[in-house]
C-alpha cells in the first residue's frame, strides 16, 4: 500500500504483484486531519482486504512523517519519479503542482530520477494559488477547467504574489471582467511561474504532469502553450505518489 499524505488530499493506492491497481482512495482532506486514516479505510475496504492483508505500508508526501503504521516512510520526490514512470514509462520530464508546491523532475530511460527542482517556499504557481483564486470567485477549483475552456479572451494577472494576485483579481471583479477570461488569466500566471521552473531544470520531451493540478485542463493547457510543447497527462495523475510509495513496498519485500 502506497499512501500519500498531501498538504490539502490524502491519496491510497493498493498495488498487487507490483504492477496491478487493486483499489484507490482520494480524501479531499490532508495532513494534520482524519483524512490520511479514511483513505487508507477506503481503499482496504474498496479492494476487501484488511491491514494484515498488506505486504508493506509506505508513507509519502507533505505529512508522511505523522502517518502511524508505515512500514517505510519515503521522499515525495523518489515517489514521484517512481509513480510518474509507472504511470507513463516513456516520460523524461515530470511536472508536479500539488497543493503545496511545484516540481519538475528529469527522469532517465529506466524512470531513474537524475536531476529535480523543487518550489516549495512560495504558494504562488501551486495548487494553493488556484485554490485562493477559485474562493475569491466563488467557485470550486474543479469548475476552473471549464471556465477556461469558454473564454473568449484573456485578463492577464500581472502580479506573481498570491497576495497581490488576489488583490489583482478582486479589482478585475470590481470592474466587470468575464470571470472566463480571468481564470485563463490565472492560469496563465500558474504555467508562467511553472515553465520558468521546468527550463531551469531543461526541458526534455515527453513531458508528463502528475499531481492534483494535472486534473485542470485549464492550467495543463496554459502550461503547454508557456513551454510550446504538449503534456502527457494520466487519469490517474493525482495518485502518482501513492502509486510510487507503493512499487517502492514492492521492490523492497521482494529485494
Ligand atoms: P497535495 O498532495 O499537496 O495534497 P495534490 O497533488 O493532491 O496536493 O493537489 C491538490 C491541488 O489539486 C489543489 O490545490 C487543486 O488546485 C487541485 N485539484 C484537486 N482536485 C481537483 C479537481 N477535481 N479539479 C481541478 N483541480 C483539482
Amino acid at each position: 500500500m502506497g499512501m500519500d499524505v498531501g498538504s490539502t488530499t490524502s491519496k491510497c493506492l493498493i498495488l498487487k504483484n507490483g504492477k496491478e491497481i487493486v483499489a484507490s482512495a482520494l480524501v479531499p482532506a490532508g495532513t494534520g486531519t482524519t483524512g490520511p486514516r479514511r483513505a487508507m479505510e477506503e481503499a482496504l475496504e474498496r479492494a476487501s482486504l484488511g491491514r494484515e492483508d498488506l505486504g508493506a505500508v509506505v508513507a509519502t508526501g507533505y505529512g508522511r512523517g505523522s502517518f502511524p503504521g508505515a512500514d517505510w516512510v519515503v521522499s515525495e520526490l523518489s515517489c514521484h519519479a517512481l509513480g510518474a514512470h509507472a504511470l507513463d514509462g516513456e516520460a523524461r520530464t515530470v511536472i508536479d503542482i500539488g497543493g503545496q508546491d511545484a516540481k519538475a523532475l528529469r527522469l532517465g530511460p529506466e524512470g531513474k530520477l537524475e536531476r529535480f527542482l523543487m518550489n516549495d517556499k512560495c504558494a504562488a504557481g501551486t495548487g494553493r494559488f488556484l485554490e485562493v483564486m477559485a474562493r475569491v470567485l466563488e467557485k470550486d477549483v474543479a469548475d476552473l477547467a471549464e471556465m477556461d475552456a469558454q473564454a473568449s479572451g484573456i485578463v492577464p494577472i500581472s502580479s506573481t504574489c498570491t497576495v497581490f494576485a488576489e488583490s489583482e483579481v478582486i479589482s478585475q471583479l470590481a470592474k466587470g471582467v468575464d470571470l472566463r477570461d480571468l481564470v485563463k488569466g490565472i492560469h496563465r500566471s500558474v504555467a508562467v511561474r511553472t515553465a520558468s521552473l521546468a527550463r531551469r531544470l531543461g526541458v526534455e520531451a515527453p513531458i508528463a504532469m502528475t499531481g492534483g493540478v494535472a486534473r485542470n485542463a485549464g492550467a495543463v493547457r496554459a502550461l503547454e502553450r508557456e513551454l510550446g510543447a504538449p503534456i502527457r497527462v494520466s487519469p490517474l495523475a493525482q495518485l502518482a505518489g501513492a502509486l510510487g510509495a507503493a512499487v517502492y513496498g514492492w521492490r523492497k519485500i521482494r529485494s
